[in-house]
């Protein structure tokens, strides 16, 4: 598979360290709230990769962390901790949210058709391990103590920036360029491994340490799940772009001056959902999410399939027409996979030239888009309709989109007699208007008639073949 890696600037064949076994490290969500599609996007392209590094044979370990502790407001270890942040707005204990959004997460993530990971593990549960690793670090000088902190010196190091440019005087001793900048550090980058009481009062959870009672930055936890599961070479680590730096890039600090050789040389990093109005980001508030796509009638498989139509390495712009292409998109995919007939069997030998087809779009840099257009080349080729079966549900061991699933749930629906609420002409009347609303973007209209209709005690059921009801 030729796989773009951030690191080198260039598409490469990929390898492990280990023949046909890929460690596979992935940064998870910091849960203070809702995942937002934006978050999603990169969860989705990460599954993929994953899916198709199985798909072609290898035994893939994915472990992901759970950020519940040490995200600051600011990725220069400045403002107030995310999570802290979190429970003071919703009136809860730091460890209730965490709960809570982490739940919330993989509920979202099984929705999107993503396979929960082989490891997951929160960031609180590793204290000893940050400890054993800062105390190295402080023990062969990459690590500091000032005002509290426990600081890792990023002059200690022959090369800092690994996945872009930056200018050298970026990196000059002392720079103090913001009021937010931390007078503790001894060069611009250096970053926060411990933080101590001394230094932030509010912290709601603390743990002891050599250098008194505390909590982690928020970067150490990454390295440290990665070494635990991974071990000291780790094969493929991926996360969206904004991680890249300083996330990522303090990973490698920390983790190469640890261990004393070179860690991860494959990155993977999925490009950004945007809206007109920019990156869709959780800290502005405002945020799409699965949930409210579902209240507006989308299959959360619907924004998988708006995702695999376009490449990992390009910045994606989510409008409500782009969608909806993708929801018409997918419907006629079902359909059409629901009017193969279930008789004859597959030639394997038929099948190949479109299995090869398929994975040259996938050693292609993962080039999703691609290999969703081998999904249609299948369906209109010169093929029986077992060996279209076939090649769909293989292919959906990557693409995740439950076509023959959905397809299985259209014919049933299509031979069940008629729906218990069906017939009501008031009740279907107001459906027909909540469709019009929502056919012109008018969400509060169609939210109205939902609320009207709950209020009679009528619940409505959306699915991609329309609306139906029932009384609860
Ligand atoms: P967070 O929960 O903020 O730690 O972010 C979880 C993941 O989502 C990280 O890998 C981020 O890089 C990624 N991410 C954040 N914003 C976006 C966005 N607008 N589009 C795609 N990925 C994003
Ligand atoms: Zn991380």
């Amino acid at each position: 598979m030729q796989l773009y890696n951030s690191m080198t600037h260039a598409k490469e064949e990929f390898k492990t360290h280990e023949p046909g076994k890929v460690s596979f490290y992935t940064c998870g969500p910091t849960v203070y709230h809702f995942a937002h599609i934006g978050n999603l996007r990169t969860y989705i392209m990460e599954d993929v990769l994953e899916k198709a590094l199985r798909w072609e044979g290898y035994e893939v370990l994915r472990v992901m962390n759970i950020t519940d502790v040490g995200h600051l407001s600011s990725d220069a270890d400045t403002g107030e901790d995310k999570m802290v942040k979190g429970a003071k707005r919703e009136h809860k204990t730091v460890m209730e949210i965490a709960k809570f959004y982490t739940d919330a997460f993989f509920a979202d993530f099984a929705k999107l058709g993503c396979r929960y990971p082989d490891v997951v593990q929160p960031a609180t549960g590793m204290i000893p391990e940050y400890i054993q690793v800062i105390t190295k670090l402080l023990d062969t000088g990459y690590a500091y103590q000032a005002g509290g902190n426990i600081y890792f010196d990023t002059s200690k190091l022959k090369k800092y920036y690994v996945f872009n440019d930056h200018d050298a005087e970026d990196l000059q001793t002392g720079v103090r360029d913001s009021v937010e900048e931390d007078g503790n550090k001894r060069n611009k980058n250096d970053f926060v491994l411990w933080f101590t009481k001394s230094k932030f009062e509010d912290q709601a959870l603390k743990w002891d340490s050599p250098w008194g009672v505390g909590y982690p930055g928020w970067h150490i936890e990454c390295s440290c799940i990665s070494m635990k599961y991974c071990g000291e070479y780790l094969d493929l680590h991926a996360g969206g772009i904004d991680n890249a730096f300083p996330h990522h890039t303090n990973e490698i600090a920390q983790s190469e001056a640890y261990l004393g050789h070179e860690w991860c040389s494959q990155w993977f990093h999925p490009r950004h959902l945007n809206t007109a109005g920019g990156k869709m980001s959780k800290s502005k508030g405002e945020f799409l999410t699965v949930s409210l796509l579902e209240e507006k009638g989308y299959d959360p498989l619907v924004y998988r399939l708006f995702c695999l139509q376009s490449h990992y390495r390009k910045a994606l712009t989510f409008t409500w027409e782009n969608l909806d292409n993708s929801a018409a998109a997918y419907d006629k995919l079902v359909k059409r996979v629901a009017a193969l007939g279930e008789e004859g069997t597959a030639d394997e030998e038929a099948m190949k030239p479109w299995l090869e087809q398929f994975q040259a779009a996938l050693d292609n840099d993962l080039n999703t888009s691609l290999a969703v257009t081998a999904l249609y080349d299948v369906l209109k080729a010169d093929l029986n309709d077992a060996a279209k079966r076939a090649l769909i549900a293989r292919f959906d061991e990557v693409l995740g989109l439950d076509l023959l699933g959905h397809a299985a749930a259209l014919k049933e629906k299509e031979a069940a007699p008629a729906q218990s609420g069906e017939g009501d002409a008031e009740i279907e009347a107001l459906i027909a208007q909540r469709a019009q609303a929502k056919a012109a973007k008018n969400w509060a209209e169609a939210d109205r008639i939902r609320d009207e209709l709950k209020a009679q005690g009528i619940e409505l059921i959306d699915t991609k073949e329309g609306t139906t009801w029932k009384r609860v």
